[in-house]
C-alpha cells in the first residue's frame, strides 16, 4: 500500500503517517517525487484499512499496489521520476545521450574520445575501469587508474560519468596486489552514476549492499537487464535497490538471449520492453544498442528504434579506432557515426513530444 501525501507535506505531518504505518506492523519506505511525497507500507498490508489515516490533513489518497514491484510501481510517482545528473535530467521527456569506450585503456587514448563525444552530443561519459569478462584471461580493465582517466575526463570536459561496479572485491591487476579499496568503493566515491551490469542483476545481496552505498550519496543507480531476466525479474531486482533506499534507478534495457542471440547478433534487442517498463514503473528507461546487438552495422537502426519506441536516454560505445577496442571492439562506432545518431535522435525526440 502506498499513502500518496501533498507535496510540501511538513516534517512532522510525513512523521505522522510513519507512526500510523509502524503501529501496524509496517516499515515505512518516504520517497519524495518532484509532484508528491508517498510513503509505502512494507510487510504485510492485506489486513491495515486504509481509515488508518483519516484524519491526517496531508494525505491525499492510499492506493493498494497488485503488482509484486511496489516501490517500482508507475503508481509511485505518475508523471514519471526524472533523475538529475549535473544539468541533464533523465527521465524528463529528452533523450539523455550517454557514450564513450567499452573499457578505458588510459590518458591519452580516454580525454581526446571524450571531448569527440562530447562534440557529438554526448552529455554523460561511460567508460569501464572494472570489467565483467566473461573469461579470466581477458583484460579486466585498468581499475583505479581507469577511475582517475575517468575523474579528469570529467574534469576536462564537464561531463558526468557513469561507470561499473563489478562487485565488492578488491581489483586485482594481472600482476600486482590487490586495490586498497573496494570495486563498490572506488565507483561510488568517484562516479557520478553506478552501473551494475547485466551479470550482477540477480546479484541481490550486491544489489544491496549498492543500494546502500550510493543512497548516502544520493548517486543513481544505472541497472542493466540481466541478459536472461523477464521484465518482472528486471523490475524485482530494481525494487531491491528503491527498498535499500535508493530511489534513484535508471533502467537499462541492453538486449536479452533469444533464439537469435549469439547468431547474426550478440543480444535480441528488447525495444518492446521499453513501452512495457515506461507504463509499469516511474523510473526512467533507457536503451543501449551496442550490447543489444554486439555489431556497429545495426547500432544507429536500433539506436533510432529505442527512441523512437520512447527510451529516456541511449547509451553507446564509441572508440575512436573501433577496430582496435580492447574490449567490445565489432560493436563499437566512430565519434562522427554517434554525431550522426544524436541528430535524428533529436528529431524523433522532437517527433515524440508532438
Ligand atoms: C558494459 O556496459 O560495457 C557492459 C559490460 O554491459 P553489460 O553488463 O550490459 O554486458
Ligand atoms: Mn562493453
Amino acid at each position: 500500500m502506498i499513502v500518496c501525501l501533498r507535496k510540501g507535506a511538513t516534517r512532522d505531518e510525513v512523521g505522522e503517517v510513519i507512526r500510523r504505518a509502524e503501529s501496524a506492523g509496517c516499515r515505512a519506505i518516504v520517497t519524495e517525487g518532484s509532484e508528491a511525497i508517498v510513503v509505502s507500507l512494507i510487510g504485510d498490508t492485506r489486513r491495515v484499512d486504509e481509515s488508518l489515516f483519516r484524519g491526517c490533513d496531508s494525505v491525499e489518497k492510499t492506493i493498494r499496489i497488485s503488482k509484486p514491484w511496489k516501490l517500482a510501481a508507475r503508481a509511485m510517482e505518475p508523471a514519471g521520476r526524472v533523475i538529475h545528473v549535473g544539468d541533464v535530467g533523465i527521465g524528463d521527456g529528452r533523450i539523455a545521450i550517454m557514450a564513450g569506450p567499452c573499457s578505458i585503456e588510459g590518458m591519452d587514448s580516454l580525454l581526446p574520445l571524450a571531448e569527440a563525444c562530447r562534440a557529438a552530443g554526448a552529455q554523460i561519459l561511460r567508460g569501464g575501469a572494472y570489467k565483467p569478462r566473461t573469461s579470466p584471461y581477458a583484460f579486466q580493465g585498468l581499475g583505479r587508474e581507469g577511475i582517475r582517466c575517468l575523474v579528469e575526463a570529467r574534469r576536462r570536459t564537464g561531463m558526468p560519468v557513469v561507470t561499473e561496479a563489478t562487485g565488492s572485491h578488491r581489483h586485482r591487476s594481472p600482476d600486482g596486489a590487490p586495490e586498497e579499496r573496494s570495486v563498490l568503493e572506488e565507483v561510488v566515491s568517484n562516479a557520478d552514476i553506478l552501473q551494475i551490469g547485466t551479470r550482477n542483476m540477480k546479484s541481490y545481496g550486491f544489489l544491496e549492499v549498492a543500494a546502500r552505498a550510493t543512497a548516502a550519496r544520493r548517486m543513481p543507480v544505472l541497472l542493466k537487464r540481466g541478459e536472461a531476466a523477464s521484465i518482472e525479474e528486471f523490475l524485482l531486482a530494481a525494487e531491491y535497490i528503491l527498498l535499500n533506499g535508493n530511489p534513484d534507478v535508471i533502467l537499462c534495457l541492453r538486449g536479452i538471449r533469444s533464439g537469435e542471440a549469439g547468431r547474426h547478433l550478440r543480444y535480441d534487442p528488447d525495444i518492446a520492453a521499453i513501452p512495457v517498463l515506461k507504463r509499469e514503473t516511474h523510473l526512467p528507461v533507457v536503451f543501449d544498442p551496442s550490447h543489444a546487438t554486439g555489431d556497429r552495422r545495426y547500432v544507429r537502426s536500433i539506436a533510432l528504434a529505442a527512441a523512437a519506441a520512447g527510451a529516456d536516454g541511449l547509451l553507446i560505445e564509441v572508440h575512436d579506432r573501433p577496430e582496435e577496442a580492447w574490449s567490445d571492439a565489432g560493436q563499437a562506432i566512430r565519434p562522427e557515426a554517434l554525431g550522426e545518431i544524436v541528430r535524428a535522435a533529436r528529431a524523433i525526440e522532437a517527433a515524440r513530444g508532438a
